[in-house]
């Protein structure tokens, strides 16, 4: 957890950096990285939780528990290879069913360092010829409130707490 959380303090100075040395400033990305709380939704195959457990299993197939020991390091995170899927609301989080109903769903809530977000709505002509985004916008809400947001790099995630949903 101090090693995930290192990471994240180290990716958010690099998200900085980039940022100062860009034309158009981004008053946010040079404050704090962007910084938002997001919601990851996953699964959770072990006890955590149940009858006030905390300890944390060694499985590989439990999501939360590796998640929160190693932070957000494993390709299996990165969706479709693009980047770690977050949502603004709980809701949102699951799209798919699970595929066993052995497997319990949990949110986990994580504070993540957005950098410069790649919106589909914005100005194309502007997007071309730069590169050096952070994150991609999926959806986009009413009022510009970002629905769905990838995170390019799975450091700009710190896990804070996990929600366990009743199954
Ligand atoms: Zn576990």
């Amino acid at each position: 957890m101090q090693k995930t959380l290192a990471r994240f303090e180290e990716y958010r100075e690099t998200v900085k950096k980039r940022a100062s040395k860009l034309q158009k400033k981004h008053p946010r990305c040079l404050a704090d990285g962007n910084e938002l709380l997001r919601f990851y939704g996953t699964t959770l195959a072990c006890s955590l939780g149940l009858n006030g457990s905390s300890s944390l299993c060694i499985s590989d197939k439990c999501c939360v528990c590796r998640i929160i020991r190693n932070g957000f390091s494993s390709k299996k995170e990165l969706k479709g290879g693009v980047g770690v899927f977050t949502t603004s609301t709980s809701g949102r989080a699951f799209e798919e069913p699970s595929a066993t109903s052995m497997v319990r769903k949990a949110l986990i809530v994580c504070r993540v360092i957005a950098g410069r977000v790649h919106r589909p709505l914005e100005n194309i002509q502007e997007i071309a010829g730069q590169t050096g985004f952070d994150s991609l916008a999926g959806r986009v809400g009413l009022y510009s409130n970002i629905e769905e947001l990838y995170l390019l790099n799975p450091r700009a995630l710190l896990p804070c707490f996990v929600v366990i949903c009743k199954p």
